[in-house]
């Protein structure tokens, strides 16, 4: 009974705790689903929002002095000075003297001109060098003409001040036959443009850095990867790479999961300075820290589980045992039924076998109860039952257990021999006879009682007991008769 009752239990726990687990499942499943997309969706738009607000920014910063070298090479003054060159040697102060005006004007890093005819190097402060197509420091110079371009962006160190990384804008200078005169040019510090990366990239959590066409990275906030990392060997960015620089339309969004690194890659093609800006967001943090709430949603719905078993299972416990105990007890007396005497007398014979010493079972029978039933009604019978039982359990304190058989019968064991078993009940009696409560009724019992024996079932000795009841009955009642 007991073992079915607690399979029944423990099928009760798995259930509550599979539909609790289940719907956290379906709960956490749904809102995961919802908040990814909406979030991812988030990310993107402000990914693409800081795109355009870099690209601003950058776009402010590089357009001002392509603009001013494009005006320093158109400038009379300049080209008039390229020009004497051909005649006689141009007083080289005064154009020192320009380019220092200059740098000063627009606090550019460096301002510089170089004469095709001499090859001289002019910058603020004075007479460079004379490049030399064998330095390979000079071989921009020869690249840049080789490619008939009005102008171009360059990342270099800046020899002239003490090799600082530089974006050096470099300009062509012609005169009115298309002639190439010189070039000239300003270098910007990339500290101020990486200034403006770096902001962002604190701001919004993200990568942002510029690549030429063919991809080599000329602005990065991180100095090691400018002119030497191509973003063909970024595996998360590789399979794009042909489509970002086949059609240059404005915007475009990538997004990437590659070893389990995923995120978002915009690109914008920046015209006038020939050079693509990548915004690069890396959205894996995000998938992390969803896994690590659902971890700790897990971790209390366990908790909260294991709280719910516990209760619930206590709860359960109690109602059996509260169960257990109305299954054994007689409504009418209080006293132990039929079903839970049984139970005793069954153990108190198993455990009876293995011991020397053995106990009394008793019987006792309500002389003439029907009369008094039939005189004074069933409520007072009643009454009567219930006065008994509690002097059957007075007389036997703690050295047995009464219970009620049924009907006007109550059945017992003294766990003692049955000399003392016979003279407790003897007492018994005595003191029904002195009660006054039973005073009018003249109620009196009728006993049979044995002793236990090592070969006892309970079959055996409440055959034995009821005889010895009857033996009583035929003696004329109200006497134990023992067998
Ligand atoms: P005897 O001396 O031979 O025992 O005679 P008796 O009249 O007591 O006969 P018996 O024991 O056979 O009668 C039992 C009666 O007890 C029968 C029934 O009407 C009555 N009875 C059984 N259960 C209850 C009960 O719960 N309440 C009341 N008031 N009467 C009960
Ligand atoms: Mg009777």
């Amino acid at each position: 009974m007991k073992q079915f009752d607690n399979k029944r239990k423990n099928k009760i726990s798995i259930t509550i705790s599979f539909i609790i687990l289940l719907g956290f499942i379906v709960t956490v499943a749904i809102n995961t689903i919802s908040y990814d997309a909406i979030i991812r969706e988030d990310i993107k738009n402000i990914s693409k929002l800081s795109s355009s607000n870099i690209y601003s920014e950058i776009n402010n910063e590089l357009i001002k002095p392509i603009f001013v070298s494009l005006t320093m090479a158109n400038d009379s003054f300049l080209k008039g000075w390229l020009e004497s060159e051909s005649v006689g040697e141009p007083d080289s102060e005064e154009l020192i003297e320009y380019l220092d005006g200059l740098k000063l004007k627009y606090d550019y890093n460096s301002v510089f001109v170089i004469s095709e005819k001499t090859k001289d190097y002019y910058h603020y402060k004075g007479v460079h060098k004379t490049i030399d197509p064998s330095d390979l420091h000079d071989q921009w110079y020869y690249n840049f003409i080789e490619s008939g371009k009005l102008y171009e962006l360059d990342v270099d160190v800046d020899e002239a001040q003490g090799n600082a990384l530089t974006v050096f804008v470099n300009c062509r200078i012609e005169d009115e036959n298309n002639q190439l005169m010189g070039v000239v040019g300003v270098g910007l510090e990339m500290k101020e443009v990486q200034g403006i990366l770096g902001l962002f990239e604190d701001s919004y959590d993200l990568e942002s850095f510029l690549v030429d066409q063919h991809g080599m990275v000329q602005v990065h906030t991180n100095n090691q990867l400018i002119e030497s990392y191509n973003i063909n060997e970024d595996e998360t960015i590789r399979s794009f790479t042909d489509d970002i620089f086949a059609n240059k339309t404005t915007l475009k969004t990538y997004r990437y999961n590659e070893n389990g690194i995923d995120g978002y890659l915009i690109t914008r093609y920046i015209e006038d300075l020939d050079w693509t800006l990548m915004v690069k967001k890396d959205t894996s943090i995000l998938r992390r820290a969803l896994y690590a709430q659902i971890g700790e949603v897990l971790i209390i719905v366990f908790i909260v589980i294991l709280l719910v078993l516990l209760i619930s299972n206590n709860v359960i416990k109690g109602f059996q045992d509260k169960m257990l105990v109305i299954s054994k007890t007689d409504e009418l007396t209080g006293l132990m039924n039929r079903r839970g005497f049984n139970q005793v007398l069954y153990e108190s014979l198993k455990s009876g076998e293995m011991k020397e010493t053995c106990f009394a079972v008793f019987i006792i029978d309500i002389d003439n109860f029907k009369n008094l039933n039939d005189q004074f009604g069933h409520l007072l019978g009643d009454k009567i039952i219930s006065l008994l039982a509690t002097h059957a359990s007075k007389a036997l304190k703690n050295q047995g257990i009464v219970s009620r058989w049924g009907g006007d019968e109550y059945v017992g064991i003294i766990y003692e021999d049955i000399e003392t078993a016979t003279q407790i009940l003897s007492n018994m009696q005595e003191s029904i006879a002195k009660d006054p409560d039973f005073g009018e009724y003249s109620v009196s019992i009728s006993i049979g009682i044995t002793a236990s024996k090592h070969t006892d079932t309970p079959d055996i000795v409440m055959g034995r007991v009821d005889k010895g009841l009857y033996q009583s009955k035929e003696m004329g009642k109200n006497c134990i008769s023992v067998v």
